[in-house]
């Protein structure tokens, strides 16, 4: 098996020939490292290596880590976030890329005035509208940030984050990221007041090359860091 080093100079390389097919700048785009499941001794080799960013799906792991490893990188919480385990978070992260809906949002608010912090968050968006996945329709994407934007001054909406169908068929995925890309394009033209579309959360293990050709400056990637994830240690 390589080692953590050796599968981040290979995503790495494949980044960087993604940026120059599509001629875009490699420091444009964000390595976020998906660390679930995976060990901290684990996570700590990434970050010798220079990995800055590291994503979390589930509250209490990212809160486990965190005591451990802190504040030298950015912590991300991935994945579908429920009301009961935010308060686990909010002093940690450094942004949430699954805004789906209102009572989020105000548990979000109420925890983040307390601590008199803002908190960065990605709308969720649910480009493929298959039933199995979370995040918002692009029909309904612009009033809920409207509605965030009006109600809760303690959440910055700082972009888009979905996640493409698993399948093999590479026309239906960059048609997903092209939608996410286009939907971003026309809410920045609306220049909503508190709200900015500088980041496009898209691509994993899978994707991220095509993801970045449609424009994603955030890419998440675990497998192909970490190896495939053991979920029953
Ligand atoms: C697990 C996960 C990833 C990373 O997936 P890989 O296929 O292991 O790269 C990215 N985004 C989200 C939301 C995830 O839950």
């Amino acid at each position: 098996m390589s080692s953590v080093k050796e599968n981040l100079d290979m995503v790495r390389e494949k980044i960087k020939n993604s940026c120059n097919v599509s001629n875009r700048k490699i420091d444009e785009v964000t390595l976020l490292a998906v660390t679930k499941t995976v060990d901290v001794d684990k996570v700590l080799e990434a970050i010798e290596n220079g990995v800055k960013d590291v994503g979390e799906n589930k509250p209490q792991e990212l809160a486990r880590k965190y005591e451990v490893i802190g504040d030298k990188v950015n912590w991300h919480l991935i994945g579908s976030l429920q009301t009961n385990k935010v308060k686990y978070i909010i002093d940690k992260v450094y942004m949430i890329h699954s805004l789906d809906r209102i009572a989020l949002c105000e548990e979000i608010q109420k925890r983040a005035e307390k601590i008199d912090k803002t908190i960065n968050c990605l709308v969720q968006i649910n480009i493929s509208k298959e039933e199995s996945k979370h995040g918002i329709y692009k029909e309904g994407a612009i009033d809920f940030i409207k509605e965030v934007a009006n109600n809760y001054n303690n959440i910055k909406i700082k972009g888009l984050m979905t996640m493409a169908p698993f399948t093999e068929n590479k026309d239906e995925v960059r048609k997903v990221f092209r939608g996410l890309k286009e939907l971003a394009v026309e809410i920045d033209k609306l220049n909503i007041n508190n709200v900015s579309m500088e980041y496009l959360s898209m691509g994993m293990s899978n994707d991220y090359e095509i993801a970045i050709e449609e424009g994603s400056n955030i890419v998440r990637v675990g497998t192909s860091i970490f190896g495939a994830r053991n979920y029953d240690k």
